[in-house]
């Protein structure tokens, strides 16, 4: 009978120079720990014939392994969707100047609580609070991790344990597990409901504030539409309406706009600067979708209210971090000095030109010697106008099977994310940095000429 080879030694595979190449590139503890893996694997998962692999086929796996431990999933991607606040993309790319003053704040020490004129400590908020209330006519600001800690927050401190009015037409999911009713009901507030799905009334909401509430929510319907016959009273009223009783407003706007969205042929999206004018005493919003900043919570608001949320413990769980702030008020400065259109990502692809887009287009057209340039529609995202789309020009390729196209340019180095309109891989110019187009010619070439 012959021999069956047995497991080898882990020290007998090290002995090999592969090994030692490995071993100065990724440093011996690793290396170590993936061989045993390796073994491990060989050991309880035996092929067929239960044959033990050749010495070198197994380093070769120990090689394949290692690359797979340490390749980065958090990796940039080229975004041709067309959807400019891309959820699972990212949300909002960030301007050169929030990069930079985020770049700065970390690799060095900072002045995150540190009073220069005094030398000692200082407040981390008072980086970005003066922009905000400078920007928004608001009395004071707080910046948190996102917008669903803000909300969360604002009630906790304002309505625990007390009854909060909302309208049935507002208990929204916004996605990722953010429900209304469920927000509230973590903060300690109690629901109290007052309209129906499709309608809801002054009058309604005033049957339900003769029973000492200590706050009324309107929350944004952010990513869908209630069409047909519908109503919601006016901010202005509701405000009006609340303060009469002498209890104050929440505004969840989700997205936030400081922009007029109406100015670039789309719906026009609620803006901070209306909510305050109107009269509300709260406004919370996301850093990271029209506003086009990092990821964080933004709340404004009346002074005496700000305090008691600034107050609240569940505040430290939530602060934002340097990197955020820098990031932040980089990305505000950018809307005090009037620039947002012509700095700020997700502002430059929104009024972005038809022109602009069709030359895009065909540029890639005639780049790749094949496709054509259709019309097409491009959509903000990111629980903003829902619904909204805007014209667009998409480079159009037929290919044989559209769905293992779009997974061999998901598997590029730098990956591609397009999608299929009518049996046709489409690629949108609107959401693609031009510096990235390169990059995007030479993946598609790739994927079309079979190469990966
Ligand atoms: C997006 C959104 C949220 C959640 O904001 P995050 O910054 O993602 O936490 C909350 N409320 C509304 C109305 C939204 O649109």
């Amino acid at each position: 009978m012959i021999e069956r080879r047995t497991i080898p030694a882990v020290e007998t595979l090290l002995q090999y120079p592969q090994s030692t190449e490995l071993v100065l590139l990724y440093g011996r503890p690793l290396v170590l720990d993936c061989i045993r893996s390796v073994l491990a694997d060989i050991r309880e998962h035996p092929n067929d014939d239960k044959a033990v692999p050749e010495n070198e086929a197994i380093l070769q796996l120990v090689v394949q392994r290692l690359e797979t431990w340490l390749r980065p999933t958090l990796i940039p991607v080229i975004n041709a969707t067309g959807v400019i606040l891309h959820t699972n993309l990212g949300r909002a790319p960030m301007s050169q100047a929030a990069l930079q003053a985020l770049s700065q704040a970390s690799t060095s020490y900072c002045t995150l609580e540190y009073n220069l004129k005094h030398g000692g400590r200082g407040t981390r908020s008072e980086h970005v609070d003066s922009l905000l209330t400078r920007l928004t006519g608001a009395e004071s600001a707080l910046v948190v991790n996102n917008n669903a800690a803000a909300v969360l927050l604002v009630l906790s401190a304002l309505a625990n344990r007390k009854k909060v009015v909302i309208s049935r037409t507002q208990l929204v999911e916004i996605g990722g597990g953010f429900r209304v009713p469920d927000v509230m009901a973590q903060s300690g507030a109690k629901l109290v409901e007052v309209g129906t799905t499709n309608r809801v009334h002054l009058s309604d909401y005033e049957a339900a504030l003769q029973d000492s509430a200590a706050l009324v929510v309107r929350a944004h319907h952010s990513n869908f539409k209630i069409i047909g016959f519908t109503s919601e009273p006016p901010l202005v009223e509701l405000a009006a309406l609340a303060h009469q009783h002498g209890i104050p407003v929440l505004d969840d706007l989700g997205s936030g706009a400081l922009l007029d969205t109406a100015r670039f042929g789309l719906a026009h999206e609620p803006m901070v600067q209306e909510s305050v004018q109107a009269g509300v005493d709260v406004i919370c919003f996301s850093g990271d979708k029209l506003l086009g900043g990092p990821q964080a919570g933004i709340i404004v608001g009346r002074k005496d209210l700000m305090i008691r949320i600034k107050k609240h413990p569940l505040g430290r769980a939530m602060r934002a971090d340097k990197l955020c702030l820098a990031a932040l008020s980089a990305t505000i400065l950018h809307y005090l000095k009037n620039e947002a259109e012509s700095q700020i990502p997700v502002w430059q692809m929104i009024s972005m030109t038809s022109a602009e887009l069709q030359r895009r287009a065909q540029d890639w057209v005639e780049a790749l010697q094949v496709g054509e340039v259709i019309g097409g529609l491009s959509t903000v995202g990111g629980g903003s106008l829902p619904e909204e789309t805007f014209p667009t020009s998409l480079l159009a390729l037929a290919v044989p099977q559209p769905n293992r196209f779009l997974a061999k340019l998901r598997n590029l180095h730098i990956p591609i994310i397009g999608r299929i309109e009518n049996e046709r891989v489409v690629f949108d110019p609107r959401t693609v940095f031009p510096e990235q187009d390169p990059v995007l010619l030479a993946g598609i070439r790739k994927a079309m000429t079979g190469t990966i």
